[in-house]
């Protein structure tokens, strides 16, 4: 700072000026720092009509959308719709594949589920033996965590590590960054944008407008399989238990002395790095996570009842200091479409411990007592002629009775992995997803540290 430029005007010019009355005086005990003077606003149009409109009107009773062109926001190698687990690690794994990748997020930050839905706990990297098979860009991510204060535990061989969500976060923007992924957050991805059977982009909605984001190969991260859907790959819709998780704080105060003799109060959870605060998961009834009057009544139904057991918890001698921190912001939508692949990952594979060709990563369970099962490449592929586009994540296609071990974290990482790495080879090979040389692929995919059996 120079001589001639106080504190506060250099905060004005780094455009923090608001900063300075809140964090940049060391306020007196007792006072109120938050919102007071000092910011800045001004006029960026008056008397301004949006541009573009194309507003809906009611025709004979219907409702009737006009066409209109969209401007296009970016064109990209790789575009990855959705930065949840399997979405990050695609865009990164694309990237350090050579390719110009463009990762796009309807919240305002990563991890999906794992972060925004408060999912700590990460399973399903374990075999037999306590080997670790989830390895590569999501390993990375882990020991990353491991160099942070306060990011991770539990971290050893046959253990199921628990992660705070901000440092996830911060660890996912890290990398993100350090890649070179564009990235747009706010931006719903709304439908495919089609040509023959090919997609060749994916429309959003955002503050922005309805835009497009045009690319060679999109890599659908949504969880939902939403981009699958819209560009017409064939999948299977299903319901499953949606659940809402919460965060308690205080129980390191507990006073275990009045405690006892009474009962231990239900849903409080198990740790998490920051001490005294647990993590509550909740199972919830079987839904169709697509419905939004559902997902609605969801929110609303979890909200209360998580409140309520909290305040039960609060009436049992020596547990009144535990409160509610938070709910998550994200509801937890466990599996709703998946995609009808080339191939399908089955029970019946695992059992057999079949191996495949095409092998891109190999899964885990929660507990040493499971052998490695393979993930082929055609799980990631839709098995009809629409191009271009391949699922990561927990809507890869999967049977009935292997999606609960295909949607956990690691195995989201896994499959984001290799769904990244081949859409870079099918750009750099100008050739559609279906006809990547696999070995290509798994070659890259080794390099990257991927374990593939
Ligand atoms: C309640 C609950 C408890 C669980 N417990 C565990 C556990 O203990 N351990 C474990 O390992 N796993 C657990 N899981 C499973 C695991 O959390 C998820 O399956 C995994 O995180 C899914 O990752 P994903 O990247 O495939 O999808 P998601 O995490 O759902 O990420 C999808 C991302 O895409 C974004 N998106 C969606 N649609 C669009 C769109 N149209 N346009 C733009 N962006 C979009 C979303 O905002 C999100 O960021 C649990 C899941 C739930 C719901």
């Amino acid at each position: 700072m120079s001589d001639s430029m106080n504190r506060r005007e250099c905060l004005r010019v780094l455009g923090l000026s608001g900063l300075a009355t809140g964090l940049g005086s060391t306020p007196s005990r007792g006072q109120n720092v938050g919102e007071s003077s000092g910011f800045q606003s001004s006029v960026i149009a008056s008397g301004k009509v949006h541009p573009n409109r194309a507003n809906a009107t009611v025709v004979d009773g219907k409702v009737i959308q006009p066409s209109r062109e969209l401007s296009v926001l970016d064109t990209t190698d790789v575009l990855v719709v959705g930065g949840g687990s399997a979405g990050v690690v695609a865009a990164i794994a694309a990237r350090r594949a050579g390719a110009k990748v463009t990762l796009v997020e309807r919240y305002g930050h990563f991890g999906g589920l794992w972060t925004g839905g408060l999912v700590l706990l990460i399973l399903g990297h374990i075999v037999k033996g306590n080997k670790q098979v989830c390895q590569g860009i999501g390993e990375e991510m882990m020991r990353r965590l491991d160099k942070l204060d306060g990011a991770i535990i539990d971290r050893k061989p046959g253990a199921n590590p628990t992660v705070d969500a901000e440092a996830a976060k911060y660890i996912m923007v890290e990398m993100i960054e350090e890649a070179g992924v564009n990235v747009f957050l706010h931006c719903w991805g709304v439908e495919a944008v089609v040509n023959d059977n090919a997609v060749q982009g994916v429309v959003f909605e955002s503050k922005s407008g309805r835009q497009a984001i045009l690319a060679k190969v999109v890599v659908d991260a949504t969880g939902d399989g939403d981009v699958f859907a819209f560009g017409g790959a064939e999948f299977e819709h299903r319901s499953h238990n949606v659940g809402l998780v919460s965060r308690v704080g205080n129980l390191d105060r507990v006073d275990g002395e009045k405690a006892t003799g009474s009962p231990t109060p239900r849903h409080l959870g198990s740790h998490t790095p920051v001490p005294g605060v647990n993590w509550v998961n909740l199972r919830g009834p079987e839904v169709d996570g697509l419905d939004v009057a559902t997902l609605t009544r969801m929110e609303l139904n979890h909200r209360k009842f998580i409140w309520t057991s909290i305040q039960r918890a609060r009436r049992t001698p020596g547990y009144e200091p535990v409160y509610l921190m938070e709910t998550a912001p994200q509801v937890g939508v466990r599996i709703t479409r998946v995609l009808h692949g080339l191939k399908t990952v089955t029970l019946a594979d695992l059992k057999a411990g079949t191996r495949f060709p095409d092998v891109v990563g190999v899964g885990g369970s929660e507990r040493a007592n499971h052998d490695e099962w393979q993930i082929p490449y055609g799980a990631l592929v839709p098995r009809n002629n629409v191009e271009n586009v391949l699922a990561a994540g927990r809507c890869i296609s999967v049977d009935m009775r292997m999606a609960d071990l295909v949607r956990l974290i690691p195995n989201c990482f896994v499959t984001g992995h290799a769904a990244g790495v081949a859409a870079a080879v099918a750009v750099q090979d100008r050739c559609r997803p279906r006809e990547v040389e696999v070995a290509k692929v798994q070659k890259i995919l080794r390099q990257q540290e991927a374990y593939l059996g």
